[in-house]
């Protein structure tokens, strides 16, 4: 018998913080957590989208930051990536590394985490714990129907752009944290799982809005090969801009603020009537704001008065300091 029993908890080692923190059971894994691998066995004749994401803090989140938030926050932004593929989310694994020991932060964490898990059926199926600089990083698999998965590459001339939920929240949460609704949004964005399923028969090409919608669109729009329009009024955007009245800020955050987590998509013309339909089914808003045209990949903005917006694009963690 080992003394573990009789450990309080901040002496923790690796494999009892695993068996405490991370072992629920599987639900759809031959192997879950404690073996060498995981092992599974996926619907037949389905492919698998498979996807990750690293959370950094001081890069990602602040030191501090509420670990049921990042918990869910580091699940949500993989979900999201498997959402703007068309899967089906299934299983995750968690790389973790850790300055110290703090039960608290481990029971806060894996609670957020297992929340969002449950919720749409993944399981975590393993990882990696290891003492470093506070980091996170999730893989995830899910599951798409063969061909179905929506790509980047497929938008056209013609099909309109559209998104769902609200845009700016996430960035307006960074400069006015005491906003509870745009923290939320940054702190605890909802990966849009369902629309995602549903876009498969509907939509042309699908991207999430991590970096915001100018670079994201502009992802699409290059790997399609064609031009945007899209107008500036339409946009949908986080209710608390209506009270700020800062056009500035409000531009930045609606057209280049990162991590709202919505989805952006093309779809064709034909499909306007079930976008409409499945949004009040899902209980989400889908807005359109633009169409796609012939051209070379270039996005153009236009304010209500036709003249086109100058804005920032896309963001890029290696790009030069100014
Ligand atoms: P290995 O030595 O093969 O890397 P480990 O001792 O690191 O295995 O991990 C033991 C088991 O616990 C493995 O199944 C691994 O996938 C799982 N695991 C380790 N850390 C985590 C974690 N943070 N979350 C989920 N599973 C984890
Ligand atoms: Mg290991």
């Amino acid at each position: 018998m080992t003394d573990s029993g009789r450990k309080n908890s901040s002496q923790l080692g690796e494999f009892e913080i695993i068996q405490r923190y991370f072992s629920r059971p599987a639900k759809r894994a031959l192997i879950g957590v404690g073996d060498d691998c995981a092992l599974l066995r996926p619907d037949a004749g389905l492919d698998l989208a498979v996807t990750t994401d690293m959370l950094i803090e001081g890069r990602h989140f602040l030191p501090g930051a509420e670990p049921g938030a990042l918990g869910h926050k580091a699940l949500a932004v993989n979900l999201s990536d498997l959402a703007a593929m068309g899967a089906t989310p299934r299983w995750a694994t968690l790389a973790l590394a850790l300055p110290g020991v703090e039960p608290e932060w481990l029971a806060g964490f894996s609670a957020g985490f297992y929340a969002l898990a449950e919720r749409y059926g993944v399981d975590l199926i393993g990882g990696d714990t290891t003492r470093g600089p506070r980091s996170i990083c999730v893989a995830a698999i899910g599951e798409v129907p063969p061909g179905m998965a929506l790509e980047r590459s497929g938008a056209r001339p013609g099909d309109d752009v559209w998104v769902s939920g609200e845009l700016g929240g996430a960035a307006l949460g960074l400069v006015h944290p005491e906003i509870a609704e745009a923290a939320k949004r940054l702190h605890r964005p909802e990966p849009r799982v369902e629309l995602g399923e549903r876009l498969r028969r509907l939509a042309h090409a699908a991207i999430d809005v991590s970096d915001g919608l100018a670079g994201d669109l502009g992802h699409i729009l290059e790997r399609s090969q064609v031009a945007a329009r899209v107008e500036y009024e339409r946009i949908p955007r986080c209710a608390s801009f209506r009270t700020l009245k800062a056009d500035e800020l409000e531009k930045d955050c609606v057209l280049s603020g990162g991590d709202d987590y919505e989805l952006l998509f093309t779809a064709p013309r034909a499909h306007r009537p079930e976008l409409e339909a499945l949004a009040a089914e899902l209980k989400l808003a889908l807005t359109r704001i633009g169409a796609i045209e012939a051209g070379a990949a270039r996005l153009t903005v236009l304010a209500a008065d036709g003249r086109p917006i100058a804005y920032r694009g896309g963001f890029d963690h290696f790009e030069k300091q100014k």
